[in-house]
């Protein structure tokens, strides 16, 4: 499962927005184990074609890809010093997949701004800060054991030492780790300082209820595409409000208000999809008389490690894979209808997935 941790200022909308995602799962299915934790949301990936597997396979059960939003309220100002709770919830931000980040993009004099206005950039550069502020401190003991590795004619920590002088280097200029490329020798090192500011973002604009369907004339979102643009993160433009309003709807009912509102899928349906793409996520298929199941994987993922998130048996014991693409199991109405035509195929261990494969693994025990 992705885990997206949703972070902003206070009264920006985050609790609204998560609401409407807790909401959402609990319509969508049971999630029991979700429920003991107040600060976790789990939602399903809308899929239609799991709809379409379903009506030719007629399983017992159609379970879909689900991702996981952690709320992390109480990133203010100060939080990387240890103002209020700080500290834990950027501990919180260090588990995640992606970030979600919430930006205020409305205006309501009912509802106070902490600084006091409406200012998206102020804002994001408010919280980045807070982010990068963790990461120079977090660099800054490894900094001086591998410095001191160096000095004792360590040759391996050069890589290291001038790795973490060019972090420093933008931290010190305000931007984060993502705005660097790094070599394959760069990325082993990297990945053990779990850097907050590598992580990918999103941006969530929060426009007014009557906001949605003239996003390019509001000021305030084209502030967030413009920093989304710089830094290569996406963004998406929803109503926190109305998103809750939606998640309390039957699924037909749903379809109507959007129609109504001219949009074609809800924000919360749209952030799930964006956050998918910005991950390089995709999505396998097993269909079977029990269940028709969704199954979460890295593009590239080659058929044992993909067999391996189904179970590790699966990956450990790997033979070959039984594989139809959606499009011939659909049109043949059936993996039948597809080997009668040739259409399945048995790949070995170097076969690389594509989105929307079914797939049959063949292991070991
Ligand atoms: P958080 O502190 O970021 O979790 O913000 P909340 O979700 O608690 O929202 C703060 C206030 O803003 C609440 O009174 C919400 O009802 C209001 N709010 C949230 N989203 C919207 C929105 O899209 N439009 C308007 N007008 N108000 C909103």
């Amino acid at each position: 499962t992705l885990h997206a941790g949703i972070v902003g200022l206070p009264n920006v909308g985050k609790s609204t927005l998560f609401n409407a995602i807790t909401q959402a799962g609990a319509e969508a299915a049971n999630y029991p184990f979700c429920t003991i934790d107040p600060n976790v949301g789990m939602v399903e990936v809308p899929d239609s074609r799991l709809q379409k597997l379903a009506e030719m396979v007629h399983p017992k059960k159609i379970v879909p890809a689900t991702v996981e939003f952690v709320d992390i309220a109480g990133l203010v100002k100060g939080a990387s010093k240890g103002e209020g709770l700080g500290n834990k919830f950027l501990s919180h931000i260090r588990e995640v997949d992606a970030i979600v980040h919430v930006v205020r993009c409305f205006e309501d004099s009912n509802v106070v701004h902490v600084e006091g206005s409406i200012d998206p950039k102020r804002d994001i550069e408010t919280i980045d800060l807070e982010l990068i502020l963790a990461d120079m401190e977090s660099i800054e003991r490894r900094s001086e054991r591998s410095s001191k590795l160096l000095k004792m004619g360590d040759k391996k920590a050069q890589v290291e030492v001038e790795l973490l002088n060019r972090l420093k280097d933008v931290f010190n200029q305000g931007k984060g780790a993502r705005t660097l490329t790094f070599s394959d020798e760069e990325q082993e090192i990297i990945k053990g300082l779990s850097l907050l500011t590598l992580k990918p973002v999103l941006y969530v604009a929060n426009v007014r209820e009557d906001g949605l369907d003239n996003t390019a004339d509001n000021p305030y979102v084209q502030q967030v595409r413009e920093i989304a643009a710089a830094e290569g993160a996406e963004v998406v433009v929803v109503c926190a409000q109305i998103e809750a309003e939606i998640a309390e709807l039957e699924a037909d009912e749903k379809e109507v208000f959007l129609q109504d509102l001219g949009l074609k899928e809800s924000g919360l349906d749209q952030l799930i999809r964006v956050s998918f793409h910005l991950l390089g996520l995709m999505t396998f298929f097993t269909a079977g008389p029990m269940e028709v199941k969704a199954w979460t994987i890295y593009q590239g993922t080659k058929a044992p490690q993909a067999a391996g998130v189904i179970h590790t048996d699966f990956e450990r014991g790997f033979i070959r894979a039984e594989v139809v693409s959606y499009e011939d199991f659909v049109e043949n109405n059936g993996l039948n209808g597809a080997r009668d035509k040739g259409l399945v195929r048995l790949e070995g261990k170097d076969y690389v997935m594509r989105n929307g494969d079914i797939v049959h693994f063949r292991f070991n025990v």
